[in-house]
C-alpha cells in the first residue's frame, strides 16, 4: 500500500492544511491500492506564494546552472525508472513491460530533449535594430492527466524548469503515484525550493484555484475538452495564457499502394495500445473501398490476437483507468451497435475469464464517419474503419472531424503520402511510422492551441520583449 499524504511545497514536504484524503484503485484488482491528500485552495495559495518567492531568482539562473539542474535530476530518475513503470503500472493499468517502457521512456525523452534544447536555445536574438529577448512567463500551474501521466507531467515540468519558470503541479487523482514519485526525484536533485511545487487533489478545487489565481501567470493543461474549456473561462478574469492540449480522433489513412494486412494490423494493434487511452491514437482507420474485405480481415486477426489480462503478466492490453472509463467505452460500443455499425471483432462487456477489473474487450467496427463512434474520443480500445473511394474522398473525411491533433498516412509512395499529410488539418502526422522528441506535439481545431515537445515546447513558457533603439 502507497501512502503520499503530503505536498511538495517550498522545497519541503507538507502536509496538507485542511486533513483529507481519497483512496486510490488499482484498475486491474478494483483493490484499493494507497492514499493522497486531497489539498485545497489554502494548499495552492502556499504553493503559488513559494512558486513567486522562487521565481525572482529562478528566472535570472543562468543556462549552465538550470542544466546541471536538469543533468542532476536525468541522473535520479534514471535510477528510479523501474520503480517509476510499477507505479505507473499499479495506478492506471499499463501493462508491467509498457509502464517500465515506453511510459518511463517517455519521461526520459522529454528531460533528454529538455537539455538538448536548452543547451543551443537563443533567449536573445538581434533583429534589425531591435534586441529580442525571450523570458520565463513566471509561475505556472501544471494540470496533467490520467492516460500518460509520466508523459504529461515531464513534457511541461521540464521545459518551465528549463526556461527559467517555477510550477506547481496538479497530478490526476486517478494516477497520482508517479508524479508523487518524481516530486521526489526532484527534491533529491536539489530543485531549489520553491521552483517545482506539488500539490495533489481535485481538479475542481486545486485546478480551479490554479486557474484563477492571480499570482498564476499560465496553465498549461492536458485533458478533456470541457474541462479545457473550464480553464480558459477561469483563467480569463486574470488574463493568463492558457496552452491547451486536448482530445483527437485522429485518421490513419492507408494508400492504395500499402501493404494492406501489414499496416491493418499494425494500426489495429497500434490502437490497442495503453487500451485505447491515447489522446493521438489512430481510433478512424480510412481504407479503399475496393479493399475492404482484406482490411477487415485483417484488422479481426489482429484485434484477437491482442491479449488481455493482468498488467503484471505478460499482456499487450491491461484494464483501463476506472470503472468510470469502463462505463464509458462500453457505452460507445452499444452505441456503435445501436446506430448500425458492424461489428468486426469483439464488443461489450469483459474479455472471457475476466471478471474482476476493468478489463475491455479489443473491438474494432465498420462504420460511417457520420456516426457517433466515428465522431466522438472514445478513449478506449475501439477502432471504427471507414472505406473510402478516392484520395479526395480520404482527406475530406479525415478532415471532416472536430478534432485535428494526430494522423497517419501509410503508402509505398513517399510523395503521395506526404502530399495528403500536407492536407490534413491536423498538428501531428505520422507518414509510415517514425518517432522524434523534437517534433511539435499539439492540436488544430478542438484538439487545443499549445505545442509541446522540443523548442515548441519552450515557446509555451516564454514572453517575447523587444528593446528597440
Ligand atoms: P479531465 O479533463 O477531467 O482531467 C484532466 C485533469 O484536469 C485532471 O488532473 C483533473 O483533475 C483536472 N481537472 C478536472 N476538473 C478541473 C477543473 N474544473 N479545473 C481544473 N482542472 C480540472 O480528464 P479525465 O481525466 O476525466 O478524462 C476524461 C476524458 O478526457 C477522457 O475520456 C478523454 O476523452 C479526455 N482525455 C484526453 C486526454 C488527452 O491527452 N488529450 C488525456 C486524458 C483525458 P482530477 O484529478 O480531479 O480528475
Amino acid at each position: 500500500m502507497r501512502n503520499y499524504t503530503q505536498f511538495y511545497i517550498d522545497g519541503r514536504w507538507t502536509a496538507p492544511i485542511t486533513p483529507a484524503t481519497a483512496e486510490v484503485i488499482n484498475p486491474a484488482t478494483e483493490g484499493v491500492s494507497g492514499t493522497i491528500s486531497l489539498g485545497s485552495a489554502a494548499d495552492v495559495d502556499l504553493a503559488v506564494a513559494a512558486a513567486r518567492r522562487a521565481f525572482t531568482s529562478w528566472s535570472q539562473s543562468t543556462v549552465a546552472e538550470r542544466l546541471d539542474l536538469l543533468r542532476s535530476i536525468q541522473a535520479e530518475y534514471t535510477a528510479r525508472m523501474q520503480e517509476l513503470g510499477e507505479a505507473v503500472t499499479e495506478e492506471m493499468g499499463a501493462p508491467l513491460a509498457l509502464g517500465t517502457g515506453f511510459h518511463v521512456g517517455l519521461g526520459a525523452g522529454h528531460l533528454q530533449t529538455a537539455i538538448e534544447v536548452l543547451e543551443n536555445f537563443k533567449f536573445e536574438e538581434r533583429k534589425g535594430p531591435t534586441l529580442l529577448l525571450k523570458e520565463p512567463i513566471g509561475v505556472c500551474g501544471l494540470i496533467t492527466p490520467w492516460n500518460w501521466p509520466l508523459n504529461q507531467v515531464t513534457v511541461k515540468v521540464f521545459p518551465a524548469l528549463a526556461t527559467g519558470c517555477t510550477s506547481v503541479l496538479k497530478p490526476p487523482q486517478l494516477a497520482p503515484y508517479s508524479a508523487q514519485i518524481l516530486a521526489e526525484i526532484m527534491d533529491k536533485a536539489g530543485v531549489p525550493a520553491g521552483v517545482f511545487n506539488m500539490v495533489q487533489g481535485q481538479g475542481s478545487v486545486i485546478g480551479a484555484a490554479l486557474s484563477r489565481h492571480p499570482d498564476v501567470d499560465m496553465i498549461s493543461f492536458t485533458g478533456s475538452e470541457p474541462v479545457g474549456v473550464q480553464i480558459t473561462k477561469d483563467a480569463a478574469d486574470t488574463v493568463k495564457r492558457v496552452g491547451l492540449e486536448l482530445g483527437g480522433k485522429s485518421a490513419w489513412v492507408i494508400l492504395d499502394d500499402a501493404d494492406m494486412a501489414a499496416n491493418v494490423t499494425a494500426a489495429t494493434s497500434g490502437m490497442m495500445v495503453n487500451a485505447g487511452q491515447t489522446c493521438s491514437a489512430g481510433s478512424r482507420l480510412l481504407v479503399p473501398n475496393a479493399r475492404m474485405a482484406e482490411a477487415l480481415a485483417a484488422a479481426k486477426a489482429a484485434a484477437q490476437a491482442v491479449s488481455v489480462g493482468n498488467p503484471l503478466g505478460e499482456v499487450a492490453m491491461g484494464p483501463v483507468v476506472s470503472k468510470g472509463q469502463w462505463n464509458v467505452v462500453q457505452d460507445y460500443i452499444r452505441k456503435g451497435l445501436d446506430e448500425g455499425a458492424d461489428l468486426v471483432a469483439g464488443g461489450a462487456g469483459r474479455p472471457e475469464g475476466l471478471d474482476k477489473g476493468w478489463y475491455c474487450k479489443p473491438t474494432v467496427f465498420r462504420a460511417t464517419n457520420d456516426m457517433v463512434i466515428a465522431r466522438e474520443e472514445i478513449f478506449g480500445s475501439v477502432l471504427v474503419i471507414i472505406g473510402y473511394d478516392s484520395v479526395d474522398h480520404a482527406v475530406a473525411i479525415a478532415n471532416d472531424s472536430p478534432f485535428g491533433l494526430g494522423g497517419y498516412v501509410s503508402g509505398q509512395d513517399r510523395d503521395t503520402a506526404i502530399a495528403i499529410a500536407r492536407r490534413m488539418r491536423t498538428g501531428a502526422i505520422w507518414v509510415n511510422g517514425g518517432f522524434d522528441f523534437h517534433a511539435p506535439f499539439g492540436g488544430y481545431k478542438r484538439s487545443g492551441n499549445g505545442r509541446e515537445w522540443g523548442e515548441h515546447g519552450f515557446a509555451e513558457y516564454l514572453e517575447v520583449k523587444s528593446i528597440i533603439g
